[in-house]
């Protein structure tokens, strides 16, 4: 797909025909220097935004052809979106947070779901706090709750370690490689991290918002050393 943002002499051309599968089950990380196009591809990918060319097919679901509703709809339903920020609510509970996405679709919160959630992230007890009160990675894991709740078919995490200390940043890592070994669901992580990106199964890189490479079962040494070829540091 391609993405041009703005036009005329603004244009800035912020994917330019690229062109990706991720299979069902499994762990892809994308990487790339700063601008190159990795959230763009995520937001395009998840419906928060559509590309300019070119198409993005969920499952069997083409985005494409989707109204507004319909697609906040798959949105709602069948993916999962995280983070850097964590994007919780300040004024609700945990527990309130992680039923976020049933209130916004006007349906009954399922509260033994929300329970059952919070406590696969390790924070059973933390459900009538609020985010205030949380550390980061506390933070972090209400919003992978808030995430799965809905049991989406894929979740998508934009840097979902990059405000965390590395400990922290592990759990959600394996909290991450956990979900798509024990129920299939798919995951697409944008990470800056080497250490990060060997918790998938594969990493695509990005450059100029092009394909430039991949990784099967990736190393960190490798990872970093693919970085540096592309010029990120
Ligand atoms: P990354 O996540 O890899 O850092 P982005 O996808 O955020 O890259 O950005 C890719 C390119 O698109 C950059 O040149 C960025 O400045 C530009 N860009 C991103 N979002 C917008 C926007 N809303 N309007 C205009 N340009 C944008
Ligand atoms: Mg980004």
């Amino acid at each position: 797909m391609t993405k041009i943002y703005g036009s005329g002499k603004n244009a800035v051309t912020a994917l330019d025909g690229v062109s990706l599968a991720v299979r069902r089950g499994t762990f892809l990380a994308i990487m790339g220097p700063s601008g190159s196009g990795k959230s763009t591809f995520l937001h395009c990918a998840a419906g928060l935004d559509r590309p300019t060319r070119g198409e993005v097919v969920l499952g069997d679901i083409r985005l494409a052809g989707l109204g507004e509703e319909l697609l906040s709809e798959i949105r709602r339903d069948r993916v999962g979106f995280v983070f850097q920020s964590y994007n919780l609510l300040d004024s609700l509970t945990v527990a309130d947070n992680v039923g976020l996405p049933f209130r916004l679709a006007g349906t009954p919160v399922p509260t033994d779901r929300v329970r059952a959630e919070l406590a696969g992230v390790g924070l059973a007890d933390l459900d009538d706090r609020y985010p205030g009160q949380l550390s980061g990675g506390q933070r972090q894991r209400v919003a992978i709750a808030r995430a799965l709740v809905t049991a989406p078919d894929v979740i998508f995490a934009d840097e979902p370690t990059g405000a965390l200390d590395t400990r922290s940043g592990k759990q959600v890592l394996e909290l991450l490689r956990g979900v798509v070994d024990r129920t299939g669901q798919t995951v697409v992580m944008v990470t800056h991290d080497p250490v990060a990106a060997s918790h998938a199964d594969a990493v695509t890189f990005l450059a100029d918002g092009r394909l430039a490479g991949e990784l099967t079962r990736p190393t960190p040494d490798q990872v970093a050393d693919r970085m540096t070829r592309l010029g990120d540091w």
